[in-house]
């Protein structure tokens, strides 16, 4: 289902386009594609500060997309999401892992590891646990454009800081 090398660069070359728009403007740098047939049929980037809705992370921006072009083109999504593969900047995280198994989703290429909330392995395996009532495994293909997709990460984080609530993180510290 996936192709050459070169494909896929050029895949995750728009899915980091994507994430450094996120950058931009103020959200976590994820970016993400759904291709199906060798077309472009959703896309998504972070946007839960611009829409305050701490679930509207790429996956879920783009599998709305994939829906819509779904009805649009008169298919059933569930016969789409079986042949469509996810190209992800940063590994998808538990949340999204777990919707990617309901969609049922057969594969997932991704660049760098999600350390704080991983659904790949880095926290919590859901992409290939047994999981019945959960829909279907998938299988990741990890390490495209990892370097970048750290960087931009790290970028963000660093930006984050200054915003955090000081003196809460004081009060915690010396309640402990
Ligand atoms: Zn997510």
């Amino acid at each position: 289902m996936v192709g050459s090398v070169a494909e896929t660069e050029a895949w995750m070359d728009q899915a980091v386009t994507m994430a450094k728009e996120a950058l931009e403007n103020g959200e976590v740098p994820v970016g993400c594609l759904m291709v199906y047939n060798n077309e472009i049929i959703g896309r998504g980037k972070n946007e839960v500060n611009e829409t305050k809705n701490a679930t509207r992370h790429a996956e879920m921006v783009a599998i709305d997309e994939v829906i819509e072009w779904c009805h649009e083109h008169n298919k059933e999504p569930k016969d789409v999401f079986a042949h469509t593969v996810l190209y992800v900047t940063v590994e998808p995280c538990i949340m999204c892992a777990a919707a990617l198994r309901m969609m049922k989703i057969p594969l997932v290429v991704y660049g760098c590891q999600n350390e704080r909330f991983g659904g790949c392995g880095s926290v919590l395996n859901i992409s290939s646990a047994t999981l019945a009532d959960t829909g279907e495994p998938f299988q990741c293909i990890a390490g495209y454009r990892a370097e970048e997709a750290v960087e931009m990460l790290k970028t963000f984080y660093k930006q984050e800081n200054p915003n955090a609530p000081k003196s809460k993180v004081r009060k915690k510290e010396s309640s402990n």
